[in-house]
């Protein structure tokens, strides 16, 4: 994944939300990301502070909250979660027929701003 540019868009859609609402400063961002997108926090932490001087962000502080991979096993219901980003296999009953319902989030959740 590119984090840098992800980060980006980030950036842009809050400064977009900071536009108009009489702020001028963002303290924090969170942001919340699934394992099964495969973006690394670390990466993305290294492009928030190489992005942020000079802009509204300068000061902020990025909170990432890191959503496991998990699903719905069609086979025997079995409601699973992984440390795995990828997860082929019901871990109860070893069926591949799954329903994956958690891990692909990548959303701004949250913007704290002064
Ligand atoms: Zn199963």
């Amino acid at each position: 994944m590119h984090e840098a540019s992800i980060m980006q868009s980030v950036f842009e859609i809050a400064l977009g939300k900071l536009e108009g609402s009489g702020y001028e400063r963002v303290d924090s961002i969170s942001l919340r990301i699934g394992r099964a997108t495969g973006v690394v926090s670390d990466a993305l932490k290294f492009a928030f502070e190489a992005l942020k001087p000079g802009t509204p962000f300068y000061g902020a502080a990025l909170v990432i909250d890191e959503v496991p991979v998990g699903g719905v096993c069609l086979s025997c219901g079995e409601d699973f979660s992984t440390d795995e980003r990828f997860v082929f296999q019901c871990p109860a009953c070893a069926g591949s027929r799954l329903d994956i319902t958690r891990g692909r989030e990548l959303d701004l959740t949250g913007m704290e701003v002064s």
